[in-house]
């Protein structure tokens, strides 16, 4: 399994402020994508779990993931995404997109917390690698698996 290209921007990530926030848990809509690496990362992370933790997460994902935000507008989350306390249940595996969420010039964080972003420059040239890569929603890697 070769290495993920999330690996090239996650040491420039200014984590710090984003400790014990969740300030931007909508965000964690259940289209977010996973490249087919990204996804083999994050079985191989599900397998290495223990039974009491895989059992955990097998819970949230069977968890509604329906938010309603009022008039008539609904959003559906993550399946790794735990409703009850709004925590990622994949976090050390949590995919490209997760990761520039609010680290990036163009999805910045919503509470203007995160002041130093991953310079643009360097995070289009991952973008540019990532989009050639085959990238589906989880539901896509599962179909047929489950
Ligand atoms: S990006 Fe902003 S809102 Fe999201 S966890 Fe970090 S500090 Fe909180
Ligand atoms: S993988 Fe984790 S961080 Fe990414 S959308 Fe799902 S719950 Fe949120």
């Amino acid at each position: 399994m070769s290495e993920p290209l999330y690996l090239q921007v996650t040491p420039n990530l200014n984590l710090e402020p984003c400790g014990g926030c969740n300030q931007c848990s909508l965000r964690c809509a259940n289209d977010v994508p996973f490249s087919q690496n990204e996804w083999a990362h994050v079985v191989q992370y599900l397998t290495n779990l223990n039974e009491t933790e895989r059992e955990l997460v097998r819970r949230v994902e069977i968890q509604d993931k329906t938010v309603d935000l009022g008039d008539s507008v609904q959003v559906e989350m993550c399946r790794f995404f735990n409703m009850q306390n709004d925590h990622c249940m994949i976090y050390p595996v949590r995919p490209l997109m997760c990761r520039f969420m609010g680290h990036v010039e163009w999805m910045p964080c919503p509470i203007n917390l995160v002041q130093r972003t991953i310079p643009t420059s360097e995070a289009l040239q991952v973008m540019e690698a990532y989009a050639r890569e085959d990238r589906r929603e989880s539901s896509g890697w599962l179909q047929g698996k489950e």
